[in-house]
């Protein structure tokens, strides 16, 4: 007897409204976008306005958004005669996040700065493919309390966080997790010691081994505070305890992160180290989209090595997963504390050795407030920042 399959509906988005195009996250959102055939109906960025000029003529959005003034004016007169309209600011991000056109908004925004447009989009209702950690480590328990409230789908586009999701699918019970396992490349700095470490070069640190990606990313990645936010970000987005987390360095970044399961079995997703698969797949989510780029071909795979990490020599991994176990405004200070700190060390105005230093001061003199409020979570972050700025020599 023949099998009949039905012939499911493809369930993807058609329209986007997409936060940050000019990163590395928001170009490689639109090469996935060229190759699904979805329409950018908003875009946004910080000031950048050649590149967004050149992506606003490509994909003809409806709306473009510059948070910064006087690049929007003169990007304002570029796209004169183009039916698109111009607008700055935070409302401007707001009104592009919540764009009525757009089906889903793709966060590609960096820092905390995503928190007010990414809220647009839950509050509007869209499925926000959520590329920002730093908004979810901050206030993850409210952006997923608003998400709820708003019936806004969320789905991470961060590789670790997407292949847990892609793992969790068909799971109906979250009792059935027993553990996360976020895998973890160990950076360019993997095996030295922490004085080592320490004396590292803005160069040095923006060398990764395995990914390309923006510069505080980068930069997270070399201290492993990327791995730290991480750790809080699946908390928030799976709803599990610290303890139900855990971390293992994977030189190879083949495994993208792992579930294991009440019943032993673990289940794990693999890929070459490529952002497009996890931003199409929120795109496309439930389904998949066909990719015309060149699979994991396992057999010329290095060999795949786990190790734990090292705590000693990476203090910001251990903060991060201390204040993960403690809970409130402590996460918004660590945050805040890595922001300004990251920034000082891209300007060279502090060594490697002082962003987990600087970040640790902030956390020993900012009290912690448990359950917080939105007010107390930016507080906490505006008072983060301005510790670490007070700290410099
Ligand atoms: P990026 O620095 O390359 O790009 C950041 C984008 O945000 C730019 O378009 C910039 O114009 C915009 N932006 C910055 N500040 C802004 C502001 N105040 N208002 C409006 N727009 C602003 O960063 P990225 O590497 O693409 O990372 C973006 C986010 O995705 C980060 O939160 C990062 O942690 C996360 N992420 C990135 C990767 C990656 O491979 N790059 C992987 C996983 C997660
Ligand atoms: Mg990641």
């Amino acid at each position: 007897m023949q099998l009949i399959l039905p012939v499911w509906e493809v369930r993807m988005v058609n329209t986007i409204s997409l936060l940050g195009s000019t990163g590395s996250i928001g170009r490689q959102t639109l090469d996935v976008c060229r190759e699904q055939g979805v329409r950018v109906v908003a875009l946004t960025a910080r000031s950048s306005i050649d590149l967004l000029e050149q992506q606003a003529r490509e994909f003809r959005p409806r709306l473009v958004a510059v948070y910064d003034l006087e690049p929007a004016l003169e990007l304002a007169k570029r796209l004169t005669g183009l039916d698109i309209e111009v607008v700055y600011g935070l409302d401007g991000l707001r009104r592009a996040a919540s764009w009525p056109e757009s089906e889903a908004v793709v966060t590609a925004v960096v820092g905390m700065a995503a928190l007010w447009p990414t809220m647009a989009a839950i509050e509007a209702g869209k499925r926000v493919a959520f590329a920002n950690k730093e908004t979810l480590v901050c206030a993850g328990e409210l952006v997923m309390d608003a998400a709820r409230q708003f019936g806004a789908e969320i789905i991470p586009v961060d590789s670790e966080h997407s292949a847990i999701f892609q793992c969790l699918q068909g799971s109906r019970d979250r009792e059935e997790i027993k553990r996360l396992i976020l895998t973890c490349s160990g950076g360019p700095f993997f095996g030295l010691s922490r004085e080592e470490v320490g004396k590292k070069t803005r160069a040095d640190a923006l060398r990764h081994p395995n990914w390309s990606m923006g510069e505080k990313i980068t930069i997270d990645c070399a201290t492993l505070m990327n791995k730290g936010l991480e750790f809080i970000e699946a908390m928030r987005l799976f709803r599990v305890t610290p303890e139900q987390v855990s971390v293992v360095i994977h030189r190879q970044s083949i495994i993208h992160s792992m579930v294991e399961f009440r019943d032993g079995a673990v289940l794990a997703q693999l890929g070459t180290p490529d952002m497009r698969l996890p931003i199409r797949y929120a795109l496309t989510y439930p389904d998949r989209g066909k990719s015309e780029l060149p699979g994991l071909d396992l057999l010329s795979c290095p060999p795949l090595t786990f190790a734990p990490p090292d705590l000693e020599a990476f203090p910001c991994l251990k903060m991060a997963m201390e204040c993960a176990r403690t809970g409130g405004t402590v996460c918004a200070v660590l945050n805040g504390a890595n922001e300004a700190a990251v920034e000082l060390f891209r300007r060279e105005e502090i060594s490697f050795g002082q962003i987990p230093q600087l970040v640790a001061r902030a956390l020993d003199d900012i009290p912690n407030i448990a359950h917080p409020s939105m007010e107390e979570i930016l507080e906490a972050d505006r008072q983060a920042r301005e510790c670490v700025r007070r700290r410099l020599p």
